[in-house]
């Protein structure tokens, strides 16, 4: 059973029994949820917390700091149609459900996901899949939420082909976290029910710690991949989670060992009541020199920001030319020495 209660954190075992009334004034604000693989993983293979850090409620996340907001990343100054944000011209989020399996701690939808809000009503689907029939530019379609893979087969794969039956949308991509939280959902009837007809479905999947791609999860993403399903990854850099070279060197290789290519390492957004989770981007740009001396490029993420307001995801660096006008370019090589260019 998925643990949702603080009495049921302590029962497992997952904080101690004098965290209960700071537990409970966390849970009268954010979702709780923490599967059965994750509490098991914790309990077994997460000697550092690393993993617990990820899902299981702290008191940090009732302190708001004055630049964080409820809406970090302004999906609704992009929103049309109720579950739509047109942010980019050729391609939309779809936020078919507002629930997830597990609920991470510095989710950047934090005050938008939760038990209670559900999915979208027929109704709006229907107005949502007609926006998009409507704008003939939308090449792709991204099914987000909360999570998409919460839906059953038949759901999902009925909202699929509707999109896929769109003659200007190509690209159907699904953003998830079901995989690695509760690879038993990963059934042939859902992974069918991924393929778009006529159309190219993609996964992208959200870890952040390599400890996190289990043997069941690999299997998971391998009954994906093998069924003709690309996969890319999605991480947060998270403090105390994965902000050293070593286990993002690990994660990033782990993934491509699953067929998996590293595409984003997200700057955390600022989430309300995250900022223990957050590094700088100072940080996050020396940790990517570092990773760029450690595994092929393969296994390079690009390191992403989404700016405040909505203004979109732009990559933050480092960058390794200095233009230096008529002279030309230096060059910095992974050593951290200038070269001529
Ligand atoms: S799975 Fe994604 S949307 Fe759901 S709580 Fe985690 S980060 Fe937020």
């Amino acid at each position: 059973m998925t643990i949702r209660l603080p009495s049921e954190l302590v029962a497992a075992g997952l904080a101690p029994p004098e965290k209960l009334a700071d537990l409970a004034r966390v849970a009268q604000r954010y979702a709780i949820a923490i599967t059965p693989e994750i509490a098991a993983l914790i309990d077994r293979a997460d000697p550092d917390g690393r993993i617990a850090r990820q899902f299981v409620p702290d008191i940090a996340e009732l302190t708001t700091s004055p630049d964080e907001r409820a809406d970090p990343i302004g999906d609704d100054a992009h929103s049309p149609v109720e579950g739509i944000v047109h942010r980019y011209p050729d391609r939309v989020l779809l936020k078919l459900v507002n629930v997830c399996a597990v609920y991470c701690r510095f989710c950047f939808r934090r005050e938008m996901v939760g038990p209670g809000k559900q999915m979208l009503s027929p109704g709006k689907l229907d107005a949502a899949l007609a926006y998009i029939a409507a704008h003939p530019q939308i090449w792709e379609v991204i099914l987000t939420g909360g999570d998409p893979l919460v839906l059953s087969a038949r759901r999902l794969g009925e909202v699929i082909r509707r999109i896929a039956a769109i003659d200007h949308v190509k690209i159907v991509r699904l953003h998830t976290r079901v995989p690695v939280v509760s690879p038993e959902k990963i059934m042939p009837a859902l992974v069918r029910a991924l393929k778009a007809p006529g159309k190219t479905t993609y996964v992208a999947l959200h870890a952040n710690h390599p400890r996190e791609l289990t043997p069941a999860v690999r299997a998971a993403c391998a009954r994906i991949v093998d069924a003709g399903i690309p996969m890319v990854s999605q991480s947060v850099l998270l403090r105390g989670v994965n902000d050293d070279a070593a286990t993002l060197e690990a994660l990033m290789r782990a993934f491509v060992e699953c067929r998996i290519k590293p595409y984003y390492l997200h700057h955390a957004d600022l989430a309300p009541g995250t900022s223990h989770f957050r590094t700088t981007i100072e940080d996050g740009q020396a940790l990517m020199r570092a990773l760029r001396g450690r595994v092929s490029g393969l296994a390079q993420p690009t390191y992403v920001l989404d700016i405040p307001g909505g203004y979109g995801k732009v990559p933050v660096g480092p960058g390794y030319v200095d233009m230096c006008g008529d002279a030309g370019a230096m060059v910095e090589d992974i050593n951290g020495v200038k070269r001529a260019y």
